[in-house]
């Protein structure tokens, strides 16, 4: 597999040689961000996937040896040499809203792993208003991580989708056991059609997948039992997310109503409607597996003023509609 070949070798020789001293954890992630600075080429994720010929059929390896990749990757992002969980249960306050067990996979938006772009079709405006935007100033240790995993899935695809396979099937068998159904969303800041590379997302029952795309349906086609919300870009009308809903589609926008809150609550209550579709408050709850086709979900445009005068700018955040 020679995909860009240039910045593949480099960041396997990067990650070979972190490997090969013993440097603390904190001149590990300061080297790492200052190699991240070097990283100006990011491959399509997507495209990278289709070359490497990976299918949900392709052979796996290991799952120890898979681990030992991570375990790898995360040394040379500074953090102990150890694998960590790619689906994991909580601590995200958006899908900890949901009224069930929630687990998430979340990657580096965009290009900001260096490596990949994961988000093939977002905007100018999406990326502005990205939640899991990167701070200037240095790079948290939350964003490392999500990089480590980026990296995972860029240098060796099978092992990520090995690691993901088995970690998903754990999470189905926990929400058996419990009596509790679950729900996963696998892409919480990316936008891979896993559905493509892998089986394991739709096996259980138990565990029910969903995501926000900003794919067009027939780059990302609906799949049954993955329930796919349709992100709504700047560059769509308001025709076309009635023609989205009409369709049976799950269109999201984000539209400009007050964010502030009194006692954990929204204020400002969104409209019943938008464009005259049945409208339901995204910001209840982030699980949409139970959501109907056919209605628009609103959320709220958040972030910093300068974040929220940027969306709002480019018209990926808008007004309401009444009809
Ligand atoms: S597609 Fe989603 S995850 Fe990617 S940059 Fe846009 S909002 Fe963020």
């Amino acid at each position: 597999m020679m995909i860009k070949p240039d910045t593949r070798t480099r960041v396997l020789a990067y990650v070979d040689d972190i490997d090969a001293h013993n440097y603390g954890a904190g001149r590990r992630a300061r080297m790492f961000d200052n190699f991240l600075e070097t990283l100006t080429a990011p491959v399509d994720a997507i495209r990278l996937l289709e070359r490497s010929g990976i299918t949900p059929d392709s052979p796996r390896p290991d799952l120890r040896e898979a681990r030992e990749l991570q375990a790898r990757i995360r040394y040379a992002a500074g953090f102990k040499r150890t694998p960590t969980a790619l689906v994991v249960f909580g601590g995200n306050i958006k899908l900890d809203l949901a009224p069930v067990r929630s687990y998430g996979v979340t990657l580096a938006q965009a290009s900001t792993s260096g490596v990949c772009n994961v988000c093939r079709w977002s905007t100018v405006g999406c990326r502005a208003g990205c939640v899991l935007q990167n701070g200037h100033g240095g790079r948290a240790t939350v964003q490392r991580a999500r990089i480590a995993r980026t990296w995972l899935l860029y240098l060796h695809p099978v092992a990520f989708y090995a690691i993901m396979e088995h970690e998903t099937a754990a999470a189905a068998r926990t929400c058996e056991r419990l009596g509790e159904p679950g729900v996963l969303r696998a892409n919480v800041a990316s936008d891979v059609p896993h559905e493509r590379y892998t089986r394991a997302l739709t096996a259980s029952p138990w565990l029910l997948p969903y995501d926000y795309t900003k794919a067009p349906e027939r780059q990302r086609p609906n799949v049954d039992g993955y329930a796919l919300v349709r992100s709504i870009g700047e560059h769509h009308t308001t025709a076309d997310i009635r023609r989205i809903a009409l369709a049976g589609g799950r269109p999201v926008v984000i539209v400009d109503v007050s964010t502030k809150k009194a006692d954990g609550a929204y204020i400002e209550t969104m409209p019943p409607t938008f464009a005259g579709i049945p409208a339901i408050d995204g910001d209840l709850s982030d699980d949409h597996t139970k959501t109907p086709r056919g209605v628009v979900i609103l959320l709220r445009g958040k972030g910093r003023p300068h974040v929220v005068a940027a969306m709002r700018s480019c018209g990926f955040m808008r007004a309401p509609v009444a009809a």
